[in-house]
């Protein structure tokens, strides 16, 4: 709605453009007729610099309003929703203009006042019924002062007193009607644009404007060259106080969240419902920093709210958990954005939940410890990853999260830093070999052929064959090759068995299979917490090293509020 409200605008100011730069036309002729008579009166008399003068600056003047409004009327019509100065002073030469060639033109005798219409019209179409009926009065006065002024003298002064009295009428009457028609229409398109805009339960802007809304901030921010945070909020516990008091009482205390963030955010600042019980913010022109600290004054705002039966749920408090990205320091499409946002939001549930966490790329931090030579490749890896998020979108952050999770195994083992590094880089690079496998395989919700199924089964080779170039990396290669490998050893592709596995593959692969069950996959819906916990513990010695697992369930179990 918000692209058909800017086209419509566009369109408008085009065709106001058309009959601006048509009036000026008119004007042309009609100086070049004047100039054309007196020429040649004057060289028949003499020669009257006089007219030359006014002449010369009534042509200067028009070309000079064409160049404005060609230069101007295009960008403006883009981004403008006010008139401003700029209009102010285009409208004043317009009736400038038209005056001089009333004036030249026989002044009260001049029989083209009518062309004040173009500027009265236009202007009333394009800022509404006020602008236009000042305009309508500012050109009746100076008609009638005219009059006034140099027609006294006259025999016939009455009677063009009264024609150009009836004109004026004709002005404040046109500016009038049409100005009530731009206001009706106006009244009309904002009721569309909420009916189709606005969340019926939360009264906020809903999913579809939002998606509209975040194009159009970043097309303008990319243009103005600055930056569009956004803000992905998501009510804690959400389900369980669903469960505790019913969807109306949980419809209720929506509403009211939807009211404290309206409150909570400026007017260039857009709220939406993203859908179910999360909320988005999208804040142009602030930087990250701004926006995580946007993010703590919602989240305390909520925290500080009292909700009926709150003190039920797992913190005692109804609370809210956020995730905070940017565009474009963190993302560069908004695909990127709104995924970044989403994992940045997925950490801070993950730790803890309310709580507000900004989006760190691992690939960007691995820069810091890559040899300078070699960053132009960890850029493409990076590329390369969303390439392969983008394929697989059951798995899109799947690399991010088993970050995360392989980071609390190596805590919780004591693991030193060159260990935890080779970690991190490996969990991150781990399914990089996925490349080269195409989408509709990557995605298939039936039964693999045996041809497929090898074509799965040769990623680690694929992932270790991009690898090899950087010597930075070399380090990593064993837990790409060796993260399918199973400890009873049928795992892929060399078959290793319990300790031959190496000891950070193994890490790496309780936290690649723990991910791999808590999200959705084409094959599979996702377990939750509790169950692939137990699912872990299964496998313990079937799939895994039965110490890791344990050292993780009892690390996952420390965070506090992690299981639901
Ligand atoms: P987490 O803390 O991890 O966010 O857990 P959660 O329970 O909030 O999240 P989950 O995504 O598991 O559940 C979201 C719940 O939100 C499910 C549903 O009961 C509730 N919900 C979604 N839309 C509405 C709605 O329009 N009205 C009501 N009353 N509840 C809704
Ligand atoms: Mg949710
Ligand atoms: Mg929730």
């Amino acid at each position: 709605m918000n692209l058909y409200e800017d086209s419509r605008r566009e369109n408008v100011h085009k065709v106001v453009a058309i009959v601006k730069l048509i009036s000026i036309l008119f004007c042309g002729i009609i100086v070049f007729s004047i100039y054309g008579n007196r020429y040649n009166s004057i060289a028949r008399i003499s020669s009257d610099n006089y007219d030359l003068v006014s002449v010369t600056t009534i042509c200067v003047g028009t070309l000079m309003l064409i160049y404005e409004l060609w230069i101007f009327s295009y960008k403006r019509s883009r981004f403008q929703k006010r008139w401003d100065i700029s209009d102010i002073i285009e409208t004043i030469l317009f009736v400038g203009v038209f005056y001089a060639i009333v004036f030249v033109s026989g002044k009260h005798l001049s029989s083209f006042k009518f062309l004040f219409l173009f500027i009265i019209i236009t202007s009333t179409i394009q800022f509404g019924m006020y602008h236009g009926l000042l305009c309508a009065s500012v050109c009746s006065v100076m008609i009638l002062t005219t009059d006034l002024i140099f027609g006294t003298s006259n025999a016939n002064a009455n009677s063009f007193f009264e024609t150009d009295l009836v004109l004026t009428g004709v002005f404040v009457l046109t500016a009038w009607l049409l100005g009530d028609y731009v206001k009706i229409e106006k009244n009309y398109r904002e009721k569309l644009h909420a009916l189709v805009n606005i969340d019926e339960l939360t009264d906020v802007y809903n999913h579809r404007y939002f998606q509209e809304k975040l194009t159009t901030s970043m097309s303008e921010a990319e243009e103005m060259n600055h930056s569009v945070s956004l803000l992905f909020i998501d009510i804690d516990y959400f389900k369980s106080y669903n469960d505790l008091y019913g969807h109306l009482q949980g419809d209720k205390v929506l509403k009211n969240i939807a009211q404290i963030l309206k409150n909570s955010i400026n007017d260039q600042q857009t709220l939406a419902r993203y859908g179910g019980e999360e909320f988005a913010v999208i804040a142009p022109s602030i930087p990250e920093e701004e926006a995580i600290e946007l993010g703590e004054k919602i989240r305390c705002a909520i925290e500080n709210t009292c909700f009926e039966g709150e003190e039920n749920l797992p913190g005692k408090k109804l609370t809210i958990s956020i995730g905070v990205s940017c565009f474009p320091d963190k993302s560069k499409t908004k695909l990127e954005l709104i995924n970044s946002a989403d994992d940045a939001l997925y950490r801070a549930k993950f730790f803890n939940k309310n709580r507000v966490e900004a989006y760190v790329s691992v690939l960007d931090e691995l820069k810091k410890d890559i040899e300078t030579e070699h960053i132009d490749l960890i850029s493409s890896f990076k590329t390369l990853i969303s390439v392969i998020n983008a394929k697989d979108r059951y798995t899109y952050g799947h690399t991010e999260r088993v970050v995360i999770y392989c980071k609390l195994i190596a805590e919780k083992l004591g693991l030193n830093e060159a260990e935890k590094r080779i970690l991190k880089y490996g969990a991150y690079l781990h399914d990089i070999g996925k490349i080269n496998i195409p989408i509709d395989i990557l995605n298939k919700k039936t039964k693999l052929t045996f041809d497929e199924w090898k074509m799965i089964k040769s990623h680690p080779e694929q992932g270790i064959e991009i690898l090899k170039h950087v010597p930075s990396l070399q380090d990593i290669i064993p837990l790409i090759l060796h993260h399918h490998e199973k400890y009873d050893g049928t795992g892929y592709p060399s078959g290793l068995q319990g300790e031959e596995i190496p000891y950070l593959v193994r890490i790496l692969s309780v936290a690649d299979s723990f991910d791999a069950m808590t999200s959705n996959r084409p094959y599979q819906t996702r377990k939750d917490y509790q169950q692939a916990m137990e699912e872990l513990q299964r496998c313990k010695a079937i799939q895994f090293d039965p110490n890791i697992v344990d050292m993780f369930v009892e690390a996952v179990g420390e965070k506090e509020g992690f299981i639901s």
